[in-house]
């Protein structure tokens, strides 16, 4: 038991995971959120082994397993649907744990009722939205309730900065840093019920740089069907408005880009002429930050290194921050230190993971294709050869973290 208190800013899935974390740890911890009552928002996200293994340390592996889809294997194709890679995931390719393909607002959800069971709902203050801080002897917080307009103070030895690509914290460290960068593409993205395709527990990833789609089923529903997460995505030339996860579009739009993305293992236009609501978002990240611990301060998960949604990565890398931060709470009883070790260990390989996603990370492959037989082709082996096809998809993977032998292999970041 380390006589430190946390204070934890932004109850999304890294707030909530370094909470579980830093109680395992025996360090005390309060999470701030600025959602009254958080509802299972967003539609599918990505849970890659080394997350679902620290999730599994932390006793959530069977949750986890009962909520998500085990994800076996990833094909990436052209976008006539034919297929250019494919390779196995999860248990499939080799690692101890699954990957799991998961609805984002029922992992939070499912993460915040573990938080409020294990470290007592009065220490998760939601509806209080972090305003400012000081560092003194401790870091003096200041929180807004939503609701009643009223100032909220706290103290403790540490703020942790979780509250996501808008963070209030990292504002306050990087005043002149601005709005996030804008892509020039948007996302449109659905979760619906419909036949599972493929095998079941198939992504797909089909089309190329200026146009593709993501599919993926999230979850199991009755009566044989899936809970499938699609996502649209498209070069625009217009300036969208602030991105809002919760934005609606119209089925039209989507279907006037998509409609002909027809294939023999998916009718994507069928797909979204059923879906219920459509989202849109556009893609978006911030600039690599020179530092993200400042004294008592740091930041983590998207506060820290908001990404392009590409590879399935910022879920699961803001996991590993909650990890490996723990880890360096535990190892010194210097907190600035600890700080300091987190960020060094931390920040450059997520840094990288940054740059390598605006360049279209292992979907490199697919705008290969496109480049080279726009036409579609009878066979892949006379478009890209397979070794080019595995240095591009290898290479991620490593940057990543993610390779087979490294998550298996390493010692555990918090278990003695
Ligand atoms: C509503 C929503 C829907 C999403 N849907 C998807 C999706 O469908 N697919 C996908 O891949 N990713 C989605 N994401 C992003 C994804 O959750 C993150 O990229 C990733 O999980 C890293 O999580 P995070 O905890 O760092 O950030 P987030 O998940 O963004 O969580 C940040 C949390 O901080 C809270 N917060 C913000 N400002 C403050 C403040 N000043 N004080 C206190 N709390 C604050 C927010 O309400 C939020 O709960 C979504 C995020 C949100 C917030």
């Amino acid at each position: 038991m380390k006589n430190l208190e946390v204070i934890v800013a932004g109850g999304g899935i890294g707030g909530l995971s370094l909470a579980l974390s830093l109680h395992q740890a025996g360090i005390a911890v309060r999470v701030y959120e600025a959602v009254r009552d958080p509802l299972p928002l967003g539609v599918g996200i990505n849970l890659q082994p080394t997350a679902v293994r620290e999730l599994t340390e932390l006793g959530l592996g069977n949750a986890l397993a009962e909520t998500g889809i085990a994800t076996r294997r990833l094909n990436l194709c052209n976008k006539f649907g034919q297929l250019i890679h494919a390779e196995r995931r999860g248990l499939d390719a080799g690692y101890r744990w699954p990957q799991y393909s998961i609805h984002r607002g029922a992992l939070q959800l499912l993460l915040l009722r573990a938080v409020r069971d294990r470290i007592g709902n009065e220490n998760v203050r939601t509806g209080l939205r972090l305003t400012g801080f000081a560092q003194g002897r401790r870091v003096k917080v200041r929180f807004i309730d939503r609701q009643s307009g009223s100032e909220h103070r706290d103290e403790a030895d540490v703020l942790v900065g979780a509250d996501g690509i808008h963070s209030a914290v990292r504002h306050r460290l990087y005043p002149a840093e601005g709005a996030p960068r804008f892509a020039r593409q948007m996302l449109w993205r659905a979760a619906v019920e419909a036949e599972p395709f493929l095998d079941g527990q198939t992504m797909a990833i089909a089309g190329h740089f200026h146009q593709r789609i993501i599919v993926y089923p999230i979850g199991k529903t009755r009566g044989g069907k899936a809970l499938i997460n699609w996502i649209c995505q498209k070069t625009v030339s217009h300036q969208p408005p602030r991105e809002d996860w919760n934005r609606r579009v119209a089925k039209e739009d989507v279907l006037a880009a998509f409609g002909g993305w027809k294939f023999s293992w998916l009718n994507l236009p069928a797909l979204i002429e059923q879906s219920p609501d459509i989202y849109e978002f556009p893609l978006v990240d911030r600039d690599p930050v020179a530092a993200w611990s400042f004294g008592k301060v740091t930041l983590l998960g998207d506060a820290a290194h908001p990404m392009q949604p590409v590879g399935g990565q910022a879920g699961s890398q803001a996991i590993l921050d909650a990890r490996m931060l723990t880890r360096a709470l535990l190892q010194t009883d210097d907190v600035a230190i600890a700080l300091q070790r987190y960020d060094l260990e931390r920040r450059p390989p997520m840094n990288d993971i940054i740059e390598r996603n605006r360049n279209f990370g292992p979907e490199a492959a697919m705008q290969l294709a496109e480049e080279r037989a726009p036409q579609g082709f009878a066979c892949i082996d006379d478009v890209i050869s397979r070794h080019e096809l595995d240095t591009v998809v290898a290479s991620f993977a490593r940057a990543a973290g993610l390779d087979v032998d490294t998550v298996n292999l390493r010692p555990s970041y918090v278990m003695r």
